[in-house]
């Protein structure tokens, strides 16, 4: 094998994605080494480089939703062999608080994340704890693999642990961007009616497509939308991934008496919630945050099984990352973004 290998790193924060050669890794205790087959591209990637999250030591290796094939075994990581196609899980936990013993591994207070605190794989290979891996079943193929661990598991757990959707609710998803077009897809497979936004009509088609109901919020009135598709109730879960005070305020006004707001994203740090509109109809405001590993295995057997279709909007080489980041900051792209191998 290689000494050394190339890798998407942040050499400085407020510059530009760069690709470097960096030696390749090799896999500690109960680690195995992945080659990467395919890497998911994500808006926190680009959030990364600003340095408002630390990453810790410079330069860093991006990439948290990462596809592969195990090549090397640590010493004491059972249970996989050399060839196994895998998925790698982000958070790479404890295993012992009460947090992880309880299913809840997303809530670690000891978690290093691969791709933030750790070295992730937007790279040619990438050392992981094996605790981390999942099989890849046969007929998902690498790319759509790839996107699974952040994209579309940060929507299942979102939707089915943090606001338990049920199948005669309708969930409100605020823009049906990368993330937002998997919570589609997950509301829709619990059964619950789906009404999607965006400013963008390639992505409300997609977001129609898979059974949701469009709304242009610059072209119609959203409340008047919600209030004819549900009776005049409000909606019983919205999905807030566009995470601005604006869109706080609405999507609270928007809920039914105990409806759900799940805030996922985070653009502006702070949001001022008027204290009756959330008290009297006892209405819930809940942070979600990525996925704990049991939703990624649940995540993945629902996607072998043809209930969840990974939208990829774009495939870049590592090499044509900074292109690659440009369009994703544009939001120009319906889905989500792959960095492919040859
Ligand atoms: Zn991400
Ligand atoms: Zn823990």
């Amino acid at each position: 094998m290689a000494e050394t290998m190339r890798a998407l790193v942040v050499a400085r924060y407020g510059g530009r994605l760069e690709l470097a050669d960096r030696p390749v890794p090799h896999p500690g205790p109960g680690e195995v080494l992945v080659r990467v087959r395919a890497s998911g591209l994500c808006g926190t990637d680009v959030h990364l480089l600003s340095g408002r999250m630390p990453l810790g030591e410079l330069p860093r290796i991006l990439g948290h939703e990462t596809a592969g094939d195990v090549v090397e075994l640590g010493p004491a990581a059972a249970g996989w062999a050399v060839g196994d196609r895998v998925i790698v899980a982000i958070d790479v936990v404890c295993g012992q608080c009460r947090h992880c013993l309880g299913g809840h591994t997303q809530r670690c207070k000891a978690m290093r994340r691969i791709g933030f605190e750790r070295d992730g794989g937007h790279a040619e290979y990438v050392a992981v704890p094996a605790l981390n891996l999942i099989r890849l079943p046969e007929g998902l193929g690498y790319e759509a693999a790839a996107i699974l661990p952040d994209a579309v598991a940060c929507m299942y757990h979102s939707l089915i642990c943090q606001g338990q959707v049920r199948p005669d609710q309708t969930v409100l998803i605020l823009g049906a961007g990368g993330l937002g077009i998997h919570g589609v897809q997950v509301a829709r497979w619990v059964g619950a009616a789906v009404i999607a936004t965006s400013r963008r009509a390639e992505r409300l088609r997609m977001a129609e497509q898979h059974g949701a109901i469009p709304v242009n919020p610059a072209t119609q009135s959203l409340a008047d939308a919600v209030m004819e598709h549900t009776r005049g109730e409000g909606v019983d879960v919205v999905v807030d991934t566009v995470g601005t005070r604006a869109s706080v305020r609405e999507a609270l006004s928007l809920l039914c008496p105990g409806g759900k707001l799940l805030v996922v994203a985070y653009v502006d740090e702070t949001f001022e919630v008027p204290a009756i509109p959330l008290f009297k109809p006892e209405r819930e405001i809940i942070g979600c945050r990525g996925a704990s590993k049991q939703d990624l295995v649940e995540v993945v057997q629902l996607t072998a099984a043809g209930q969840l279709a990974p939208v990829i909007g774009a495939r870049y080489s590592l090499e044509e990352a900074a292109t690659a980041a440009e369009r994703l900051a544009a939001g120009d792209v319906v889905g989500r973004i792959v960095l492919t191998r040859e």
